[in-house]
C-alpha cells in the first residue's frame, strides 16, 4: 500500500465510487507535494472499510422485482391455493365445514405468532453470514435503518424470500394431507398469511392517504397489523411489536415480556446477547438524511 511521507500535505482527496452496500472499499486519489518541488503525483490509495451503508434510492435495481422473484411468488401462491382448494373440496365431500373454517382461523392466528417469533429471532441474533437466514437478517437490519424503503420495494421482490420457504415446506404437505380438509385449512391459511406478511408489513409503513381504503379498514379493524402498532417497533426501546400479520399477539407477548424471558434463557444457556440489549445503537436507529454523510478517510 502507498504511504504518504510525514511532511507531505494532502491538497485534495476525492472519493470516487458509489456509496453502495455492494462496494466494500473506496478508492481515494491523493495529490501530494514534497519539498523537492516534484510535480504532484496522483497515486491510488485503497482503503478497505466495512461495507458502506447508504439507503437504496427508489429506482435502485435491488428494490425491483425480477422474473425469478415473480416465479417464486407464483409458485408459493400455487402451493397455498392448492392447500386451500384441498380443504374446500374435502369439506364439500365430507360435509364438514365448521372444523376446516376454525382450523383456517387458527392458521391465521398462528401465522401472526410465527411472524413475531421469526422477526424477533432475526432482529436479535446472527448476522449477514448466518447460514440460510443471513440475507434476511441483513435485510431486516437495513429495514430498521431505512424503514421507508420497504414502501418502494416491488411486490414480488418483497415476498420472494418467504415464497421460497412456503414452496418448499407446503408442497410436501399438500401431497401428504390432500385428503385432510382440517389440516389443509390450517396449512393454507398459515402459509398464505406468512407469505403475505411482508406485504402487510409494507402496508404498515404506508401513509393512510396513499393506501387503498380496504387496507386502511382492515388495519383499523385489527385484521391486519396497524400502522401505529408497527410504528412502535421502529421506536425505542426497539424490543417489542414483532408480529406483522395481524399484530394480535403483540400486546400479550410484550406485556408478559415473553421475548425478554426467551432472551434471558438463551443468554444463560448459550451466552448469546440479543441485539436489543445494546439498543439504542446505530444498528436499529432510523437513519436521518443528516446522518447519511459518510466519511471514511482517516
Ligand atoms: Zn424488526
Ligand atoms: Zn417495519
Amino acid at each position: 500500500m502507498y504511504t504518504l511521507p510525514q511532511n507531505h500535505h494532502i491538497h485534495h482527496a476525492a472519493s470516487i465510487g458509489h456509496h453502495n452496500r455492494r462496494h466494500n472499499h473506496h478508492v481515494v486519489y491523493c495529490a501530494a507535494t514534497t519539498p523537492m518541488k516534484t510535480r504532484p503525483k496522483l497515486e491510488p490509495l485503497v482503503i478497505n472499510t466495512t461495507p458502506l451503508i447508504t439507503p437504496p434510492k427508489s429506482d435502485d435495481p435491488s428494490l425491483k422485482s425480477t422474473w425469478s422473484h415473480r416465479a417464486w411468488v407464483a409458485t408459493g401462491c400455487t402451493t397455498v391455493l392448492a392447500s386451500l382448494a384441498s380443504s374446500i373440496v374435502g369439506s364439500y365431500d365430507s360435509h364438514i365445514w365448521v372444523e376446516p373454517i376454525l382450523s383456517g382461523f387458527v392458521g391465521y392466528l398462528f401465522a401472526d405468532l410465527g411472524s413475531g417469533v421469526y422477526h424477533w429471532g432475526i432482529d436479535n441474533y446472527g448476522d449477514a453470514s448466518t447460514p440460510l437466514v443471513g440475507s434476511q437478517i441483513d435485510a431486516f437490519q437495513g429495514h430498521h435503518k431505512w424503514p421507508w424503503t420497504i414502501t418502494k420495494r416491488q411486490f414480488a421482490n418483497n415476498l420472494q424470500a418467504l415464497a421460497r420457504v412456503v414452496t418448499f415446506t407446503v408442497l410436501p404437505m399438500d401431497i401428504i394431507f390432500h385428503d385432510q380438509p382440517v389440516i389443509s385449512g390450517f396449512v393454507g391459511m398459515a402459509s398464505g398469511c406468512i407469505m403475505f406478511s411482508q406485504q402487510f408489513h409494507a402496508w404498515a409503513h404506508g401513509t393512510k392517504s396513499k393506501l387503498p381504503p380496504l387496507v386502511v379498514a382492515l388495519q383499523d379493524s385489527g385484521v391486519l397489523v396497524s400502522r401505529s402498532q408497527h410504528g412502535a417497533h421502529h421506536r425505542p426501546p426497539y424490543n417489542n411489536n414483532y408480529c406483522i400479520v395481524s399484530g394480535v399477539w403483540n400486546n400479550l407477548l410484550d406485556e408478559n415480556k415473553v421475548f425478554e424471558a426467551l432472551e434471558m434463557v438463551i443468554f444463560f444457556k448459550f451466552g448469546l446477547r440479543p441485539r436489543s440489549w445494546s439498543e439504542p445503537d446505530s444498528d436499529w436507529t432510523e437513519a436521518t438524511e443528516d446522518s447519511l454523510i459518510t466519511t471514511s478517510i482517516p
